[in-house]
């Protein structure tokens, strides 16, 4: 599933040049952007970034100041909230308190004038769907987190919408059940077979979930790619620092040569990267590596061609992984991670001992400063 690599898939929901403005301030500015039928994106960004905008003019709640929302080729613009073919999951303490599961999921479907019998018959479907056909007749206060969660997004697929908008959906949950209902997001979008459009401000949840990822920041779009990608070569120094951890070396480019370009670092250490357009000579570059592309040893490795001297300055064991911090000699810290099970058990390092950062010229993006 990558319409976005076909030339040929129609663009579903496309936002055309969008621009919001509330009063002087510009909340969305000169936005582009498409996601196509059954794809799980996600807008993620900080707090005040423009996401719940987008989603906002989405749903029709505002309508933007410049620019058009296309939705499979019609232009949505002064079509209200309720006629769109779209419907927004509010967290789960936006259940009616005093009504039964069954009912707060009924109540949409009631609200649109749909007939007692086929109610009934949605409403069973929805309770199967998310595994709440024991709770019909209770009442909100009477579940769980996980399952008042459950109850909000039976009810805001209930009416079959074609796109269903998710703004911070699970950011009532505690981080284990998030984790589960993560995958319990994805499973249902696929069996509805909906186009899904989250908004969050975490980005493992973002990565979790999305087929796609548009990473905002102050009303722009920075990017949008597969969580892959996003994490594997990001466009920007922003986008490499928003997602995941990263280290940065910054140096000028000293020398070009056939495959690899050799950057002096600020404080004069030498490393040696892989030729990209940015590495122009004389050109500022940040070498951007993500931690588990850095291998730590307490030996200069024989066969590195980047290798740099420092000492332990922290060690994390998180269970799964080991986080390194090593102060190089020159002052920068390197973070480097390395998976306990493929750690090597002859080479243990501890606070304070003198280590070896090695990594390949290939092992990190270049960017432009
Ligand atoms: P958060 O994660 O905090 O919800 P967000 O990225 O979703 O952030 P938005 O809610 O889209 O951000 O808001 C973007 C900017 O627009 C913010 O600076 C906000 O203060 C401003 N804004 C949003 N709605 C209004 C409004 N009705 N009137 C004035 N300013 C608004």
């Amino acid at each position: 599933f990558a319409p976005w690599n076909d030339p040929n898939a129609k663009p579903y929901i496309q936002f055309d040049k969008v621009t919001k403005k509330f009063g002087d301030f510009t909340a969305v500015n000169n936005l582009s952007l498409t996601i196509f039928e059954r794809e799980f994106f996600a807008l993620l960004g900080a707090s005040g970034c423009g996401k719940s905008t987008l989603l906002r003019m989405l749903a029709g709640f505002e309508e933007p100041t410049a620019g058009r929302i296309l939705l499979d080729g019609q232009d949505l613009r002064g079509i209200p909230p309720y006629r769109r073919p779209v419907n927004m999951m509010f967290q789960s303490y936006a259940l009616f308190p005093h009504m039964t599961v069954e009912n707060n999921i009924a109540f949409g479907l009631k609200q649109e004038g749909m007939p007692k019998p086929d109610i009934e018959k949605r409403v069973a479907e929805m309770l199967k769907l998310v595994k709440l056909e024991q709770f019909a007749k209770r009442k909100p206060h009477q579940l769980s987190g996980g399952q008042r969660q459950r109850v909000a997004l039976a009810r805001s697929v209930a009416k079959r919408p074609k796109v269903l908008l998710l703004d911070e959906p699970l950011g009532a949950l505690d981080k284990k059940l998030r984790e589960e209902t993560q995958f319990e997001l994805m499973d249902l979008q696929q069996e509805l077979g909906l186009t899904f459009v989250v908004v969050t401000h975490d980005q493992e949840e973002a990565m979790t979930m999305a087929d796609r990822i548009a990473i905002m920041d102050k009303g722009e779009v920075m990017q949008v790619a597969t969580p892959a990608e996003v994490y594997e070569a990001p466009a920007s120094r922003f986008v490499a620092h928003f997602v995941g951890n990263v280290n940065m070396f910054e140096g000028k480019v000293a020398e070009r040569l056939a495959n690899t370009t050799r950057i002096t670092g600020a404080t004069g250490a030498q490393i040696v990267v892989e030729n990209s357009a940015d590495t122009a000579a004389g050109s500022d570059i940040v070498f951007a590596i993500r931690p588990e592309k850095i291998k730590v040893s307490s030996k200069k490795p024989a066969d590195a061609v980047n290798a740099l001297e420092g000492e332990v300055y922290d060690v994390a064991y998180l269970g799964d992984m080991t986080v390194y911090h090593i102060r190089l000699d020159d002052g920068q810290i390197i973070r480097a991670s390395a998976l306990n099970a493929a750690r090597v058990t002859d080479d243990p390092l501890t606070w304070n001992d003198r280590a070896w950062v090695s990594f390949r010229p290939d092992a990190g993006v270049v960017l432009a400063r």
